[in-house]
């Protein structure tokens, strides 16, 4: 197994009270896997990939990637392992407004021990989401939706083995969408593992994805 979760549990409090944003999940996804996790808006999606990423403690319950707990590791390695295999791709896109894009598409190599990407790979990305002839712009300079290609084109710059997509296709018209929807399942077909959450029943439809979970009030069902 790829990712384990074993009941996995974090809380928020709110208003006097505990809320649990993800509530005992138990989840397993296999190496190639492309899950999709469909939920409304605060039903803990966001928060069990931060889980799933590492870059959220859980109050309790575990998360193993490759057979290694996430926090059962010096902070260091957790790290190395987030920039060596994960992907992410954020509900916001997070560029940084003073770099161009190309320079963002690269950004992530500079953490990483031992980058698998490099300047002809990022040029080959932007083609592929379809923003060749912009590699040289600033973000500021890029539609919202333009912007979120860029990060998704940055997510796979250093080659990871898993792609974590919030939303990814959250402000992008239907073209477009599929357009990433195949880039997705073309980095699948190459065995890269996808977990891609969503409030968008259309992306998350059975032609599209094969592994459709639904999430509600922090509960994987
Ligand atoms: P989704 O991504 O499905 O919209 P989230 O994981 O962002 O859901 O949030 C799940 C619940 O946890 C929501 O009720 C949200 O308000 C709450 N929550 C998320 N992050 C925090 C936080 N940092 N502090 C307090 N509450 C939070
Ligand atoms: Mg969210």
């Amino acid at each position: 197994m790829l990712i384990t979760c074993t009941n996995l549990l974090k809380t928020y409090p709110a208003e006097g009270q505990i809320l649990k944003a993800v509530d005992t999940v138990n989840l397993d996804i296999d190496r190639g896997d492309f899950v999709t996790i469909l939920g409304h808006s605060g039903s803990g999606k966001t928060t069990l990939l931060s889980l799933i990423g590492g870059l959220t403690r859980p109050d309790s319950g575990t998360v193993h990637i490759d057979g290694v707990e996430n926090w059962q590791q010096p902070d260091t390695a957790l790290a190395d392992l987030r920039n060596r295999k994960i992907g992410f791709i954020f509900q916001f896109a997070s560029l940084i407004p003073t770099l161009t894009v190309v320079e963002n598409i690269l950004l992530p190599l500079s953490f990483a021990k031992s980058p698998k990407g490099n300047l002809g790979y990022a040029m080959h990305l932007l083609e592929r989401v379809g923003l060749g002839g912009r590699a040289n712009n600033l973000p500021g300079q890029l539609s919202g939706g333009q912007q979120r290609r860029v990060a998704i084109a940055r997510s796979f710059i250093n080659r990871p083995e898993i792609i974590l997509a919030d939303e990814p296709t959250g402000d992008l018209d239907e073209v477009t969408e599929d357009d990433i929807l195949a880039l997705f399942r073309e980095f699948n077909q190459d065995g890269v593992t996808f977990v891609v959450v969503t409030h968008n029943g259309g992306l998350a439809s059975t032609q599209r994805t094969p592994r459709i979970l639904n999430m509600s009030q922090g509960v994987l069902a």
